[in-house]
C-alpha cells in the first residue's frame, strides 16, 4: 500500500484530517446516502487495469477456471484471489472505514471488518448492464478505473430492508450517476441500484464490498423497523400522520362540544343583557 501513489492528494488530506467537515469538503451528496468524490491517481488506475489484464491473460493461457466476482457478473475477477487481499484490507481499514464511521454508523459503518473486492467489466464482448439489486455488503465503494466508454450510468432507487426490497420507488429516491475514471461512489449495500447499458467502449470498475460481522450479528436480534429503510420510514410517517389526524379529529370533537357549551353560556348572557 503506497497511499501517495494510489490516492489523490485531496483525498489523502481529507482522510488524514478525519472529520465530517474534511470528508464533505471533497464530496458531493447528490441524494441522501450517496457520496461521490475524486479518489484515485490516474497512474494507479492504469497499473490496476494492467494487472487485471495480465491476470486474465494468464488465466486464459493456463485454461484456468476462475471465480467470477458475484452471481450477477459474468466478466471480471476477484482481486483478493490474485495477491491483492492484504492491500485491499488496508484500503478498507485506513481509507473507507473512517468515512463509513461518520456517514453510515447505523448499518455497521463503524465496525467494518471484512471485504470482498472485485473488478467488473462492461462493454462489447463483456457484461452489458446490471439489473436492479442490493449488494451483499454494509457499505459499497464503486470506483471507475477507465477506460473510454459511453453509457453505463449507475442508477439508484432508494434504501430498503429485507422486507421492502421490492417495494415501489419514490420520485425523490431516483438518481442516475455518470461514472468518471478515478472517481468513487460510496453507498450503503442496501441502497438499491443497477447499471445501465455501456453503449460503447469498455468500462472497468473496482468494487469494494465492506462488511461488518458485528452489524450482521446484531441484526438478528433487532425487532423494530430500521431507521435507514426508506419504506419503513415512509410507513412510519404515514402511521404518524394517521395518528395526528385521529388526534386532531378527537380534539375538534371535544373542542366543539366545549365551544357549544360556551356559546350556550354567551347566549344566556346575551339574553340577560
Ligand atoms: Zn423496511
Amino acid at each position: 500500500m503506497h497511499p501517495s501513489v494510489f490516492f489523490l492528494p485531496t483525498f489523502l488530506e481529507a482522510v488524514r484530517s478525519n472529520t465530517e467537515e474534511s470528508f464533505r469538503s471533497i464530496m458531493t451528496e447528490p441524494i441522501p446516502g450517496v457520496y461521490s468524490f475524486a479518489m484515485l491517481q490516474p497512474t494507479f488506475c492504469e497499473m490496476l487495469l494492467e494487472e487485471v489484464e495480465n491476470f486474465e491473460k494468464w488465466v486464459h493461457a493456463m485454461k484456468f477456471k476462475i471465480m467470477r466476482p458475484n452471481t450477477m457478473n459474468k466478466y471480471g475477477a476477484v482481486l483478493d484471489d490474485f495477491g491483492l487481499e492484504a492491500m485491499l484490507n488496508q484500503f478498507m481499514e485506513q481509507f473507507i472505514a473512517p468515512i463509513s464511521k461518520v456517514f453510515y454508523p447505523e448499518v455497521g459503518g463503524g465496525t467494518l471488518d471484512s471485504h470482498h473486492a472485485f473488478i467488473v467489466e462492461y462493454g462489447k464482448d463483456r457484461d452489458l448492464e446490471l439489473g436492479f439489486h442490493v449488494d451483499d455488503s454494509e457499505v459499497t465503494l464503486n470506483v471507475c478505473l477507465g477506460k473510454q466508454f459511453s453509457g453505463g450510468e449507475l442508477y439508484f432507487r432508494g434504501i430498503r430492508c429485507e422486507n421492502h426490497v421490492n417495494s415501489e420507488t419514490q420520485h425523490e429516491e431516483m438518481y442516475d450517476y455518470t461514472h468518471i475514471p478515478g472517481r468513487a461512489v460510496l453507498h450503503r449495500g442496501r441502497h438499491r441500484h443497477g447499471a445501465r447499458a455501456t453503449s460503447s467502449g469498455l468500462r472497468i470498475n473496482l468494487l469494494l464490498w465492506c462488511r461488518s460481522s458485528v452489524f450482521r450479528e446484531m441484526k438478528k436480534y433487532q425487532k423494530d423497523f430500521p431507521s435507514w429503510c426508506g419504506e419503513c420510514q415512509r410507513e412510519k410517517r404515514e402511521r404518524q400522520s394517521q395518528c395526528v389526524k385521529a388526534t386532531k379529529m378527537e380534539f375538534l370533537f371535544t373542542t366543539r362540544s366545549y365551544l357549544s357549551q360556551e356559546t350556550a353560556c354567551c347566549g344566556t348572557y346575551a339574553e340577560l343583557s
